[in-house]
């Protein structure tokens, strides 16, 4: 997923990104709620973000003032609150501004992993936390992944790759898209990063795993094998 991380305390932020993108998330981090306004909120829908870790007690203002903005103006970016605010009344305000999710800091990075998963899976209409396209079969959590009774072996980044498409079966997806869904802001790109891991994927999945649209992207076509 692309993550917006909302969090000025620059080690755990450090932390939190850190942990996150070894899950295999694009993270961009910023340390205000100004920052945040100017990524998410008045980016409006071209910010795309899957979600967004929101810290309430900001420098220059309010976490929960910025998500009632964003839900104000229609945003339905998922969001999850991390914060130090722990009294019942600071959960139940988090939540009623529109918070999808609410942890209390110290934050473990699993189960805040966990929690994204949940989310995703609510936004996907997903009860089942297995991911299942064609004979295809994703398990975000425990990172495996089948083809029919095969087990694929898979690297960070091609099941990275594997889920942005997942997410979208049946519809071709872009290498921007793809992009987007894989780097954050810091984080450099070979250019043709993306072509290297399709074609690891359909090496390991079996060519009829993606179909590639020449100059449009890639679908995940699940086989019918
Ligand atoms: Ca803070």
């Amino acid at each position: 997923m692309r993550l917006l991380l909302v969090e000025d305390d620059a080690m755990l932020g450090a932390a939190l990104r850190t942990g996150l993108r070894q899950d295999g998330h694009a993270v961009d981090w910023v340390r205000s709620a100004d920052e945040a306004d100017t990524a998410w909120i008045a980016a409006g829908k071209a910010a795309a973000y899957d979600a967004v870790v929101l810290d309430l007690g900001l420098p220059d203002g309010s976490g929960l003032d910025l998500l009632k903005r964003a839900r104000q103006r229609r945003l339905a970016t998922p969001v999850l609150i991390a914060t130090a605010r722990d009294r019942v009344a600071d959960r139940i305000a988090g939540l009623d501004a529109g918070a999808d999710d609410y942890m209390v800091k110290p934050v473990d990075l699993d189960e805040l992993a966990a929690r994204l998963r949940a989310v995703e899976r609510r936004v996907a209409g997903r009860a089942d936390p297995t991911i299942v396209i064609g004979d295809i079969a994703i398990d975000p959590a425990t990172r495996s992944v089948m083809r029919g009774d095969q087990p694929v072996d898979l690297t960070a980044r091609e099941l990275a790759v594997l889920l942005a498409l997942a997410r979208r079966p049946g519809v071709t997806v872009s290498r921007e898209q793809l992009v987007e869904a894989l780097y954050g802001w810091e984080e450099s790109i070979e250019s043709n990063a993306i072509d290297v891991h399709i074609h690891n994927l359909r090496r390991k999945l079996g060519a009829d795993a993606i179909d590639t649209q020449r100059g449009l992207g890639w679908r995940l076509a699940g086989g019918r094998r």
